[in-house]
């Protein structure tokens, strides 16, 4: 029997985040909302948060059968996921395999140059400071991380990348970047949290490159809610939908 959802104890841009009865567990609700450059461009698309509840729930199975620990425990139903509860650390762990984004407007890469091996970066995740890139001393002087947490981290973020390139390519997907957050259990490892979805990667058609995330939002581009219906349709199984009843993807919307 899936726990009683509580009081709302946490409010983010794209998701809310609700205790239960159990105090391990918390329910995490996706929202329809999205919103790009510091939550300057904010709008509502009709059942976003129904696509990256089922996709990022589908990317925490795959991560789970490769070992990897995630807070992620089942999808109640889409839109509400079952995780459990993460004391979150302030850092956004971006990884690139191919340039793109905010790194082109930073150093002299060339559009699309394939970065092997890839980069890893951190941000640390603070609005009102608009999300500044950190070293390792700095993060280690802020509090955030010591040495020991952000070389696992690290560690952990590499494989994340391999398993998940892997299988993307397996889906005619390239991932030229992607970003995700850590926290600590009540144990106090380092666990994957937060979401993977086109709201915090970058997806491209490995055969057209056509776009499948929120960069088309970003652009002021019409499509967005087709793109991310595309990834959810590639990336999921007929036996993945039968779990939510989910006859097929497009009727959904
Ligand atoms: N990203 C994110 N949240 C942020 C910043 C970046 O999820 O606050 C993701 C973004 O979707 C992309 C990757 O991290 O997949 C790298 O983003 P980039 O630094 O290029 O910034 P952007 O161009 O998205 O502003």
């Amino acid at each position: 029997m899936n726990p009683k959802m509580g009081n709302l104890i946490y409010a983010g841009k794209a998701k809310d985040v609700y205790e239960t009865d159990d105090p391990e567990l918390v329910i995490v609700k996706f929202r329809d909302d999205i919103t790009a450059g510091d939550g300057v461009k904010t709008e509502n698309f009709v059942k976003k948060g129904f696509y990256n509840s089922i996709i990022s729930s589908k990317f925490f199975e795959v991560l789970e059968e490769a070992e990897i620990k995630t807070q992620y425990i089942k999808l109640i139903k889409p839109g509400y996921m079952l995780c459990k509860k993460l004391e979150m650390i302030p850092l956004e762990v971006i990884t690139r395999n191919i340039a793109a984004g905010s790194l082109l407007k930073k150093f002299p890469f060339k559009t699309k140059q394939e970065l092997n091996p890839p980069i890893i970066q951190m941000d640390y995740k603070n609005d009102e400071y608009h999300d500044p890139m950190l070293n390792d001393s700095i993060t280690i002087a802020l509090d955030l991380a010591n040495q020991e947490q952000l070389d696992m981290i690290r560690d952990i973020t590499i494989k994340i990348n391999n398993v998940l390139k892997d299988f993307l390519l397996g889906k005619n997907i390239l991932f030229p970047d992607f970003k995700i957050e850590y926290g600590f259990d009540n144990h106090g490892n380092i666990v994957l949290g937060d979401e993977i979805s086109p709201d915090t990667c970058r997806f491209w058609d490995s055969k057209t490159s056509e776009v499948l995330d929120k960069d088309l939002f970003r652009k002021g581009e019409s499509g967005v809610m087709d793109a991310y219906i595309k990834v959810a349709s590639r990336i999921l199984a007929k036996e993945d939908l039968k779990k939510w009843n989910i006859e097929n993807l497009e009727s959904e919307f």
